[in-house]
């Protein structure tokens, strides 16, 4: 059954990711979202009013100078901090008010990571680390679609390594398996070419790229890095807690640029193309 599956989905594409799911079809949804921390004169107001819609088999890149609010975006959407007002949906389900033992649960069921660091569990093989998260969320460790996941990223001969056996751009497409193993609402990823050479982080962009082509993955990737962010479908930028401009896809020099007005002193940018 689970191979049949399997030959099923290696030879078709997933269907458009906005057929596939139940809810309002969107992956991500923030409104009025702030982020305070500390009272009073010595308050800082890491995000101050984000409204955000993401629909299922989108690529966002989020932007933005240091101190703009980009982790605190990241950790808010992806329910690991709670905002100090407004609302956020994942997958058409209100994680505000949740208690924290249902979040925890929703994030091991319905979201994936990938970080700068990789991290994986050194102690596990390639294919116990991409099952962890089936594990994690309670389900029956299914490795016939580990292995699934690990072609996909091109490491199917790879799942009995360890992680230290593998290269850096192995290790970050093996977190990329692990993060897309429970074919979860979102994948959240926080620089997660930080740590690799141009070539190494171009073949992982192409490899999120084609999650969201292919698998109809949902990607929201924070970066600094203006190459990274030219894969995503749309490109937010952050200044000072709120949105300070969208680009639809374009190139990299065209988000550098942007980026170069968002951090010049005193700019003040209107709706200037
Ligand atoms: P970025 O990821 O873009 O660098 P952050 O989300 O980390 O931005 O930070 C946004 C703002 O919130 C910054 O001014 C930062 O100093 C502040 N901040 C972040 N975390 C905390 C915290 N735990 N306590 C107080 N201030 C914080």
């Amino acid at each position: 059954m689970a191979a049949l599956r399997r030959t099923q989905r290696t030879e078709h594409p997933a269907p458009p990711a906005h057929t596939g799911v139940a809810g309002t079809g969107l992956a991500v949804e923030l409104t009025g979202v702030r982020r305070q921390y500390g009272r009073g004169a010595g308050a800082v107001h890491a995000l101050r009013g984000i409204d955000l819609a993401l629909p299922h088999g989108s690529f966002t890149a989020v932007m933005g100078p240091s101190g703009s609010g980009k982790s605190t975006f990241l950790q808010c959407a992806a329910g690991l901090d709670r905002p100090t007002a407004g609302s956020v949906r994942l997958g058409g389900t209100e994680i505000t008010g949740m208690s924290e033992n249902r979040l925890t649960e929703l994030r091991r069921s319905r979201l994936g990571f990938v970080f700068q660091a990789f991290n994986l569990l050194p102690s596990l093989t390639v294919e116990q680390n991409v099952l962890l998260p089936m594990r994690l969320a309670g389900q029956r460790p299914d490795r016939s679609r580990a292995a699934e996941v690990l072609g996909q990223v091109g490491l199917g001969d790879k799942g009995a390594r360890r992680p230290s056996e593998l290269s850096g751009g192995q290790q970050q497409r093996v977190a990329l398996a692990r993060a897309l193993v429970t074919r979860p609402d979102v994948v959240f990823a926080d620089e997660p070419t930080g740590a690799l050479d141009t070539t190494t982080a171009a073949e992982v962009l192409a490899l999120l790229r084609s999650a969201v082509d292919r698998l109809g993955a949902t990607v929201v990737m924070v970066t600094h890095d203006p190459v990274a962010a030219a894969h995503a479908d749309r490109v937010l930028f952050l200044a000072d807690g709120a949105i300070a401009d969208t680009l639809p896809r374009t190139s990299p020099a065209r988000i550098a640029d942007r980026m170069r007005t968002l951090t010049a002193p005193a700019a003040h940018v209107g709706v200037a193309a």
